[in-house]
């Protein structure tokens, strides 16, 4: 399912001491501002208006209906008037799916005139939404709230942004992940716990044989590769001679979204310790690849290339870009510290500041052919890298916002594409924490997601969150991880 296709329940709360005029009020105006919520081009998704509800069978059945309808990714919540809590209580505790807490009123001003007894019972979502808010808490629900004037802009971003979390979780517990072969060896980062992140967060992670690939790569018709050399030569620039390593890498395009199509997958990984029967490692491929939304991890690791592609499902319709990513080496020049992110081939180009160039070169590594890969440097802007890792029993994802530029130097001879970023809070202190919280050196790098966004995505899934920002001091993040490991032994 794409994006669009996704829907969000609007329930609003109140209950039957108040008359059905009032009722009725609440209802229309409830259906008014779905209407105009809608058609603020703010919100990724349709909201659908589900009912006003006034007692607990209500609340239970619209939950039920819910949590099983595939379309549906979230409910969102609204205290027009009062409604008392304990007849949200086994709704709440029952509901599966993303839930956001609008604190918001109908009206904009206080109407001096107008305001009376009637008024104020009418519009008491001050007083609503705290009720409502206390029974989220007490339950420790995870939830989003989102206070302000339901017309104001930024409250309907925001709105905005959670949906698009929200899909990233529908998109999650429906991930498959196709692995060509394992991680590769005696890496740790790249392992984990397939049935808890299965439990977890859903993700069907299983491998494939190289050679089932081979056999489809050998199958690819060449009016297939004409086709798609077609799509690299209106996207890309051709620059080399070799146009038989750029077909070989059509073949492998192809190739490999034909077995991930057939069987469902979204996501996929290789490693370069076991490219048997192919001719070159894939590089174009994967590029290419991501560049449709599909998410790749490098050296077998699962868990980023799976990352990348909720990222991706995401940020859908998104202009910022978003790749898989790997810390490569440092400029430690005082006062212009970056770092320098590549890979050996498979960076996403929908990051690139410009048209990327297919080139040709050697490949120390793997032992294969030369392989076609995209060369580009990555734009400019804020962005975030997002690691998932295995601590044992539960999953931490790190999140540190850090600033792409133009890298400062055109290295003429790294024949890969590379993207140049500043970490905060500042290079060492933010490198320090990126370690200590033992962040993997792959990454899912994104212009289009925040952090805000990522965190929101742990809560949902109840997993550890560490943010590492401009405001984060090493000492203290040291403390952070060590209370959290505490907390998350105690759940
Ligand atoms: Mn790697």
């Amino acid at each position: 399912m794409a994006l669009k296709d996704y829907q969000f329940w609007f329930v609003v709360g109140s209950q039957d001491l108040y008359g059905p005029e009032v009722l009725e009020t609440v209802s229309k105006r409830a259906e008014e501002m779905v209407k105009i919520l809608n058609s603020s081009g703010n919100l990724p998704c349709e909201i659908i208006y589900k009912l006003t509800a006034k007692t607990t069978n209500e609340v239970d059945e619209i939950v039920k209906l819910a949590n099983f309808d595939d379309k549906c990714a979230g409910v969102i919540t609204w205290m027009h008037t009062f409604s008392p809590s304990k007849m949200w209580l086994k709704g709440i505790a029952n509901l599966q799916k993303p839930y956001c807490h609008l604190a918001t009123q109908y009206n904009l001003n206080i109407p001096n005139d107008e305001i009376d007894m009637d008024f104020m019972n009418l519009n008491q979502a001050a007083h609503g939404d705290r009720e409502h808010g206390f029974i989220g808490t007490r339950l420790r629900k995870p939830r989003k709230v989102i206070v302000g004037f339901w017309k104001d802009e930024k409250v309907q971003k925001k709105l905005g942004s959670w949906m698009r979390v929200c899909v990233g979780v529908a998109f999650s517990k429906k991930l498959k992940v196709m692995r060509f072969n394992d991680n590769m060896r005696n890496v740790a980062v790249t392992e984990g716990d397939k049935i808890m992140v299965q439990e977890v967060l859903g993700w069907e992670v299983n491998s494939w044989p190289v050679g089932q690939l081979v056999d489809y790569i050998n199958e690819v018709s060449n009016d297939e590769v004409k086709d798609l050399l077609k799509i690299y030569k209106s996207q890309y620039i051709i620059n080399t001679d070799n146009i038989d390593a750029i077909k070989y890498q059509a073949k492998e395009e192809i190739a490999i979204k034909r077995m991930l199509d057939e069987q469902g997958c979204k996501a996929f990984t290789n490693t370069f310790e076991d490219l048997y029967g192919m001719e070159q490692l894939p590089g174009l491929a994967s590029q290419h690849l991501m560049m449709q939304g599909y998410g790749y991890g490098g050296e077998g690791d699962w868990k980023v290339s799976a990352m990348t592609s909720i990222v991706k499902a995401m940020s859908e319709g998104m202009d910022g870009g978003t790749s898989f990513m790997e810390d490569y080496t440092y400029e430690l020049q005082p006062d212009n510290e970056y770092s320098l992110g590549a890979h050996m081939l498979e960076v996403c180009p929908s990051v690139a500041a410009d048209k990327p160039k297919i080139e040709v070169h050697p490949l120390g590594i793997g032992g294969k052919n030369d392989p076609a890969r995209l060369v580009f440097e990555g734009h400019a802007g804020p962005a975030i890298v997002i690691s998932l890792i295995d601590m044992g029993g539960r999953l931490r994802l790190i999140v540190q916002e850090i600033e792409c530029i133009k890298p400062i130097y055109d290295m003429p001879n790294l024949p890969v594409a590379r993207v140049m970023w500043k970490a905060f809070p500042n290079l060492y202190d933010g490198v320090e924490c990126w370690i200590m919280a033992g962040g993997a050196h792959h990454s899912v790098l994104t212009y289009d997601v925040s952090a805000e966004q990522m965190k929101d995505f742990a809560r949902i899934f109840g997993i550890e969150f560490v943010y590492i920002n401009k405001s984060t001091v090493p000492m203290d993040l040291e403390k952070e991880l060590f209370l959290n490991d505490i907390a998350y032994k105690i759940n």
